[in-house]
Formats: structure tokens, sequence, C-alpha cells
């Protein structure tokens, strides 16, 4: 840990992508923080491409905070301001497409999980991206929708898998409809407002409906042994949940906590060496020369331990 100071970083307005100062813990209001870990950004932040889902930029982050009242542990908003939700709007991310069939293994393992707690019924995913876990919730007979800010993303779930996808802000969807189960894979921790998404989330849950996201946990194992090192502290990942700000989370946005579980993720081999890049052209190019010349680039491999929970909430 580093040398503690008092300070108020400025951040972004949350969710409506405009800019200003907020001095405040994104969970608990609180104003004393303590800088965690220092900035690792050494150049000037590229567009849009961070925020893809395939984005590189693992392990490089600005300075990281934690609140001393709750332990909240945020982002600070880097130089030059992130509008967050218009970088989201801009993304394409054509290589996540190769991803399909190792996107539909993970999804399909995650729906087996989620139809062990709820029937098939009405379901809403949250920044759905291409739609593939909603044609995966498809296949297996749910009636899906999805929102999702990135218009490429939008429009290739929309007219290539013909899934309803709304393409916006959650806030913006309609608010009308309430779904038995809502899912949001990998978005938590890119919001600056978790609150307040949480709790629009409550009033599209049904009283007997299930919320089930997946985003990291400072406090698994892998976490705790890299400390700094953690590769999921990231300039997209504004805030970082251990089990304490969970809690809290929940307790604050009317709901609680049903089962979690360490989620496994299904990779293509030639996909998890690309990876490497964060630690140099030299690694990167020796392993996936070898994997290539042992016919293993399209190889699956499923990978867990990377310090991604899978949570499964009921409205209170
Ligand atoms: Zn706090």
């Amino acid at each position: 840990m580093t040398t503690a100071t008092q300070h108020s970083p400025e951040r972004d307005s949350p969710g409506s992508g405009s800019t200003s100062s907020v001095d405040t813990c994104p969970l608990c209001g609180g104003v004393d923080f303590e800088l965690l870990y220092p900035s690792t950004l050494f150049k000037k932040r590229e567009a849009a491409s961070q925020y893809n889902c395939t984005s590189h930029g693992l392990g490089i982050h600005p300075d990281i905070f934690q609140c001393r009242a709750c332990s909240m542990v945020f982002n600070e908003a880097a130089p030059g301001a992130i509008d967050v939700a218009g970088e989201y709007e801009q993304v394409e991310d054509p290589e996540y497409l190769e991803q399909r069939e190792s996107r539909r293994l993970t999804f399909n393992r995650e729906l087996d999980e989620i139809e062990v707690v709820h029937s098939v019924g009405d379901l809403l995913d949250v920044g759905c991206y291409t739609g593939f876990f909603l044609e995966c919730a498809r296949e297996r007979g749910w009636n899906v929708s999805g929102v999702e800010p990135s218009r490429w993303a939008a429009e290739y779930g929309r007219d290539k898998l013909g899934i309803d996808i709304f393409n916006g802000p959650i806030e913006r969807y309609d608010l009308d409809r309430d779904f038995d189960v809502v899912t949001m894979w990998d978005v938590l921790e890119h919001v600056p407002n978790p609150v307040e998404v949480l709790r629009l989330l409550r009033s599209r849950v049904r009283p007997d409906g299930l919320l089930v996201f997946a985003t990291h946990n400072l406090d698994t194992a892998v976490a705790r042994v890299l400390g700094k090192h953690f590769p999921l502290f990231m300039e997209m990942h504004t805030v970082h949940f251990n089990n304490r700000t969970m809690q809290m989370l929940l307790e604050q946005t009317g709901f609680r906590l049903d089962k979690k579980h360490n989620q496994m993720r299904a990779v293509r081999l030639g996909y998890l060496i690309s990876r490497l890049r964060r630690f140099g052209a030299a690694p990167e190019k020796i392993a996936s020369t070898l994997i290539r010349m042992l016919s293993l680039d399209d190889r699956i491999v499923w990978t867990g331990l990377v310090g991604v929970e899978t949570y499964f909430v009921r409205p209170v």
C-alpha cells in the first residue's frame, strides 16, 4: 500500500456522458480517500479501442483510490476526462466475433446455473453487446431482449441474429417492462454509478425474479495475491468490489445474495496467447508461433480463478 493521502478525484457524471466533478465515494458517498495504487498510464489514452470487449489494456489504469469509510476501490478519471457513454457508443470490435464459439460455451454454462434456480421466462441482458448470450438463451426457450450502448454491437445483434436490442444506455430503456431474469455480464465494473444502475435494475426484476451478474472481486485469491498487478485493474474498469462493498451495494439497492460462483470461461487458446501482449511482443510471438506449429490455435480451454465471480441476487 502506498502513502496515505486525502484526495477527491474528479469523476465523470454517472451515465450521462457529460463530464462533471464528483468528489464522493461511488458507494457510500464518503469524501476521504486513500491512494491505493498509483497510475500505470504511460502514454496518452487510446480512444474507443480501450472499450472493446477484447481490449488489451489489462493492468493499465489511472490512480486507484480506496474509500476510508467503506473500503470501496475505484479509479480516478483519466486526465482529459473520459466520456464513458460516448466511448461505448463508438466501440467497434470485429475481433470479438471470432470468439462466438467460446463465448457461447461460457454463456451456456451460466444458463445451466440460471435454469437450476429459475424456470425459462422473460429475460433482459443489460450490456448485451452483439447478443451472443441472448442467442443462447433464445435457443433454450427464453423470451429475450437486450440493451446495448455500442451502435455497432447492437446493430450486429439485431441484423445478424434477429434479436430485440435497444441501442442506448439502460437509463433510456422502456420503463414499463419487467423481467423474470435480468443479466449483466462484465458490465458493473465499467459503470461509475453502480448504486444507481442496480436500483434501476431492481425496478425491472419481478418480485420472484433474479438478477445475475459477473464482475471481479478483490477478495478472490488471485486478486489478493497479485495486488497492484491484478490485470483487471484497467482504465475502463472504474469500480472494483470486494465482499464487503458488494454486500453494501446489494443492501443499498434492495437485493440479497442468493448464491455466487467463480466464473469459468471458455477461451480459444490463440486468443489467450494474444493477451500476453501486455508482457511485450516477444513472449506473445514465441507462444503464438509455438501453438500454431502444434495446430492448437483453435483449441478451447476453460479458465477459472481469474477473479471474476457470478452473483445470483434476488429482490428483497
Ligand atoms: Zn465509501
